[in-house]
């Protein structure tokens, strides 16, 4: 299964590519991630890519810009030709314009494959605002809370003395801050859903309150996928 994933900032995205990464066995690749881990000189294990290469990336990424298409799409290679993705993988967080969905689409030809499916998890951005806005964070160990269910417990207070007792909402959590991430996240599957759907490859699952849900509505919509 070679999956692409789209889903916004509090979409349940990432427990979502989680479970399924499990379920079929295969890895969640975002080249965020690597190029953050190479930022901090952390070669990925397996990985095969030159100094020069690393230097490069490195540079691009201290100096602010963003890391061309090109390499990017290399770097995927690279990270595609290891042996735990020979079921599959996950792209998460890329691509994100119909450049980056074109030169993926050509690598993966060239190696003789092919994005299977594209699965959006659909929640509406006032959902989205209701679940992050309200959600309030320990300072110290890093727990969250929901103020309209489960504030800390007698028992969290006593785990977390000082801290669970005095949440404090993180600046990524106010309602200005996830309407900014939201609008870029829109920008994305603005371009990229018609470039998909127009392949016959989206599938969509709405993102409900419960998550068995959720996952019953993201099992319904993979099993449109066709490998
Ligand atoms: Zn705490």
């Amino acid at each position: 299964m070679r999956l692409v994933m789209f889903g916004a900032p509090g979409s349940g995205k990432g427990t979502q590519a989680e479970r399924l990464s499990t379920k079929y066995n295969i890895p969640q690749i975002s080249t965020g991630e690597i190029f953050r881990s190479l930022k901090r000189g952390e070669q990925i294990p397996g990985m095969t890519l030159s100094k020069d290469v690393v230097d490069e990336i490195s540079n691009i990424i201290n100096s602010g810009a963003l890391v061309p298409d090109e390499l990017t799409i290399s770097v995927l290679k690279n990270r595609i030709s290891l042996p735990d993705c020979k079921n599959g993988f996950i792209l998460d967080g890329f691509p994100r314009t119909i450049n980056q969905g074109e030169v993926l689409d050509k690598m993966l030809s060239e190696e003789g494959t092919k994005i299977d499916g594209v699965l959006e998890i659909n929640v509406s951005d006032e959902a989205i605002i209701k679940r992050l806005s309200g959600r309030r964070t320990c300072p110290a160990c890093g727990k969250t809370y929901h103020i309209t269910d489960k504030l800390p417990t007698e028992a969290d207070k006593e785990a977390c003395p000082e801290h669970c007792a005095n949440l404090i909402q993180r600046d990524d959590d106010k309602e200005e801050v996830i309407r900014k991430r939201l609008a870029t996240y829109h920008e994305v599957t603005a371009k990229l859903k018609p470039y998909y759907e127009a392949q016959g490859k989206l599938v969509t699952a709405n993102g409900k309150e419960k998550l068995e849900d959720t996952i019953a509505e993201v099992d319904a919509a993979m099993s449109k996928i066709e490998q």
